[in-house]
């Protein structure tokens, strides 16, 4: 498993990229028969049914998917036509007919209902254009998947992101809803147990022309959903990494380490894809314990900040630029990250201040983008300056309250420990101006119970002008740097 070092110094190759559309290949309708599942999910169970494809048209068995959902009885079957009384209402199809009746309608469905082997056999729209008319529950099917979720089922879903790393690759989950993992290694290929709530993917299978990862896979075929990842020809290593408590799943692939392989070991042994242990950077699971890093992007919703000259705001920028860091600070295994904003929403100073209370011991850093006249690139980190007279160190052992406006005071030898650290990693950046660390009635940081600093970087007008402020090699340098430095002031 590689340092933690060595995975911090990886990681921020990935920061260019944005959440990449992947090219993927849709599973083809035209499988064998009787060789695949339909999913039912229900609020607490879930049943699958044969899939038969016919046509142009997957079918399921009728009678077993309305025993599904109730009890059918008066059948009655003749000169190929079927009847049921159903939930009070009397189904009626016959074979060879799209034509269903429920009750007194009449409902098309796109193809006709089939009589094979003794069973009846409908479309799946049955469910949706026929059955959702006689249940009282509502229901959710994606056109051409094989599962549906029934009444309060909310399936979890994701969005992936692919980044090359050298010798590696990395894909990015991130979740709508929280997940929990356990891996296994089957036939070459990693599975990847998604905690047993029902998931949509966005798609069924991505395909990667990756040397690194061939393509990753959804199945839940028998009701457990999971992720099939396909690693390349050469032998590789999976270090799964869930962060962010279940919301996004890290998974790095590498070639595996020779030495390792010297060892005899089996690169890809199930013991290569447990969770890393807390002795190397925390729980895969469950990583509350982590140190918080609370990032604050500066602005948001009516509160645009400062503007260049193309329409650019500062929120904007500091809302992508802090996402980048967030990225990046996951990745390391090291911290739990918290926002102080969800997208383009107004916080007021208090609600940032209170995020960053509520997640005891952490970290603050807030990032502007301003107007500093300089003309080139700078960056100017701040502490917070309280006004004259004010104490800057609490009473040792006095239970004293301590006015919401004097927070800060305490922790300012700490803050200026972490401006240094953050001014030392950013100056490294090549043709960039950096300030010492300047104490300033930053009132935002005044009411931040932690070691907090506020970062500006500059100038906007010239870079708008010179197209650093899109540049991903730029914004790449300056997330290091911060991540660099962050993890300099608490290990
Ligand atoms: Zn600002």
């Amino acid at each position: 498993m590689p340092s933690l070092t060595k995975r911090a110094s990886i990681l921020p190759l990935a920061l260019g990229l944005g959440w990449a559309v992947v090219w993927a290949t849709l599973l083809g309708p035209s499988r064998a028969l009787g060789a695949e599942n339909f999913i039912f999910y229900f609020p607490s169970r879930h049943e699958a049914l044969p899939l038969r494809q016919i046509d142009q048209s997957g079918y399921l068995p009728l009678e077993k998917t309305l025993r599904l959902f109730g009890r059918p009885v008066n059948k009655r079957e003749r000169q190929g036509r079927v009847s049921w009384r159903f939930n009070r209402r009397q189904l009626e199809v016959r074979a060879g007919q799209k034509r269903v009746r429920v009750g007194r309608k009449r409902v098309d469905l796109p193809f006709p209902v089939r009589h094979l082997d003794g069973e009846w056999w409908v479309p799946i729209s049955f469910l949706t254009e026929v059955l959702g008319e006689i249940i009282p529950d509502a229901m959710e099917y994606h056109a051409g998947t094989r599962r549906i979720f029934i009444g309060e089922v909310e399936p979890n879903s994701f969005e992936l992101r692919f980044d090359s790393l050298p010798g590696g690759a990395r894909l990015t989950l991130q979740f709508l809803q929280q997940t929990s993992i356990s891996a296994a290694e089957e036939e070459g290929n990693w599975i990847l147990y998604l905690g047993g709530h029902p998931l949509q993917p966005p798609q069924p299978r991505f395909e990667f022309s990756n040397p690194i990862i061939k393509s990753l896979a959804f199945d839940d075929q028998d009701g457990r959903p999971k992720l099939i990842l396909t690693p390349g020809p050469d032998q590789m290593t999976l270090r799964p990494l869930l962060a962010e408590g279940g919301m996004v799943l890290i998974l790095d692939v590498a070639r595996s380490d020779p030495a390792r392989t010297a060892e005899g070991r089996t690169p890809r042994a199930p013991e290569s894809i447990a969770p890393a242990p807390a002795a190397s950077g925390g729980p895969v699971v469950g990583a509350d314990s982590l140190p918080a890093v609370v990032l604050d992007p500066g602005h948001g919703g009516i509160d645009s900040g400062a503007r260049g000259q193309n329409g650019l705001s500062e929120k904007d920028w500091t809302w992508r630029f802090t996402y980048q860091v967030r990225l990046a600070l996951i990745a390391t295994g090291k911290f739990r990250v918290v926002m102080t904003r969800n997208g383009d929403q107004l916080r007021s100073l208090d609600q940032r201040a209170i995020t960053a209370n509520t997640n005891r011991g952490a970290v603050f850093v807030s990032f502007h983008l301003g107007h500093t006249g300089a003309g080139q690139r700078t960056v100017a980190p701040y502490i917070y300056q309280p006004p004259f007279g004010t104490t800057t160190a609490r009473s040792a052992g006095a239970l004293s309250f301590v006015p919401w406006e004097e927070v800060q005071n305490s922790h300012l030898p700490e803050s200026l420990r972490l401006a240094q650290y953050l001014r030392d990693e950013l100056a490294a950046i090549e043709d960039i101006a950096i300030r010492e660390p300047v104490s300033a009635p930053v009132r935002l940081l005044r009411s931040v119970d932690s070691p907090a600093a506020f970062i500006e970087v500059g100038d906007l007008s010239s870079l708008e002008d010179s197209g650093d402020l899109e540049d991903p090699e730029f914004i790449l340098q300056l997330a290091q740097a911060v991540v660099r430095a962050i993890e300099r002031f608490s290990y």
